[in-house]
């Protein structure tokens, strides 16, 4: 559909994937660079794996990402969850990875190794986690997909969870995406379409602790790496086009143990209290340029004041109706953009609420 795209010829491509691997199985490691965007790398194991344990540490060229100097760029990958692939299909897999240094120390954009001790320290909360994923789709051009060239398509209204043509943009790669992640076994929740004609919004959970950021990032590595075969690009800038125009976020739906449990709702409160007096520190992990989108307008508060409420979608946190009538269920989160990184936002929620860990 878009002018100049380089589009994968997957024809001939199917013969190959189609090819005996005499019992070998291709790892795809996948890692989160200094942009906030993934990379990854394969590499030919000898059998299927079925324990991570089994996945060997590998490395790659930190300076190549902006990840280390050149005078000591090896930076080393650590397998901590592995997905079927659904691309290779067969038994091999994609492998999500921590970073780290060659001294032992986590690399500098390696925000999962916090999170992951602050979330075991405090595990017997068993906090779940579920996360909304708003994007937009861009033609090779760096413009919204299906936008007129040039110029803009009428003003929101239409676009919400729309249906038909000039409506919708680029169903296609949403029902892949959707497809590679049963398969690869993410906990995909839902997708709709978004404010914004092509932007879309899906989402993971719920997840239990740090299962949560290895999801969403596998699934993010999907969503690059399906669009790739539509000649499409992915953003996760939370104003990608400024003016009246939807921004995007990550919304974090949160509960506890005790949140789920009879009488839930006074830990929810309790939990707002801690919320409100941590709004700066929240907001300096809740993503890049978020004050952008943080407007008080197009369903969102304000950057720098917490506010909560029932059914309020102009709070910082909103609780859903139904968890205020049964007096227990969970909140939501509404200032994460949709480019922060999920590790962080829900490692920040767990300290906040149940105290800090020295890691
Ligand atoms: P919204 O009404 O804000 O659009 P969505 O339906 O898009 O909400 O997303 C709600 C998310 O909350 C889903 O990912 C869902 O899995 C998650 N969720 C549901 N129950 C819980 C819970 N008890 N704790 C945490 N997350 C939950
Ligand atoms: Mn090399
Ligand atoms: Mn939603
Ligand atoms: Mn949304
Ligand atoms: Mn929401």
């Amino acid at each position: 559909m878009a002018e100049s795209t380089i589009v994968s010829n997957t024809a001939n491509l199917s013969k190959y994937l189609k090819l005996d691997q005499k019992g070998s199985v291709i790892a795809e490691y996948v890692w989160i660079d200094s942009s906030g965007g993934v990379r990854s790398k394969c590499k030919t194991l000898k059998g299927k794996v079925s324990n991570i344990k089994e996945l060997p540490e590998w490395n790659f060229d930190g300076s190549s990402t902006g990840q280390a100097p050149g005078d000591n760029s090896d930076v080393y990958l650590r397998p901590v969850a592995f997905f079927p692939d659904p691309f290779r299909l067969g038994d091999n897999i994609l492998v999500m990875c921590e970073t780290w240094m060659s001294d032992g120390s986590p690399n500098a954009y390696n925000f999962r190794h916090d999170a992951a001790v602050v979330m075991e320290a405090h595990a017997k909360h068993e906090f779940w986690f579920g996360l909304e994923q708003e994007y937009t789709l861009l033609g090779f051009d760096g413009w919204p997909y299906g936008w007129p060239k040039n110029g803009f398509p009428a003003p929101q209204g239409p676009y919400y969870c729309g249906v038909g043509t000039g409506k919708v943009m680029c169903r296609d790669i949403v029902e892949s995406h959707y497809k590679a992640c049963l398969f690869a076994g993410i906990e995909i929740s839902g997708t709709n379409a978004e404010v914004m004609p092509a932007q879309w919004e899906y989402q993971v959970g719920p997840c239990k602790g740090i299962d949560l950021g290895d999801q969403l990032w596998m699934s993010r590595f999907l969503l690059h790496r399906v669009a790739e075969e539509y000649g499409a690009k992915v953003t996760f800038a939370p104003k990608p086009i400024p003016g009246d125009w939807n921004g995007a976020g990550l919304h974090t739906n949160v509960s506890t143990k005790e949140m789920r449990e009879e009488g839930g709702m006074k830990h929810i409160e309790a939990a707002m209290e801690k919320l409100s007096k941590r709004q700066k520190e929240h907001m300096e992990v809740y993503g890049e340029d978020n004050a952008q989108r943080m407007t008080g307008k197009h369903e969102t508060a304000s950057y720098d004041k917490f506010t909560w409420g029932v059914a309020n979608r102009g709070a910082s946190v909103r609780v859903n109706r139904q968890c205020a009538q049964e007096g227990k269920g969970y909140f939501e989160d509404r200032r994460p953009a949709s480019n922060a990184d999920p590790y962080q936002v829900t490692g920040i929620i767990v300290e906040t609420l149940c105290g800090q860990v020295e890691g």
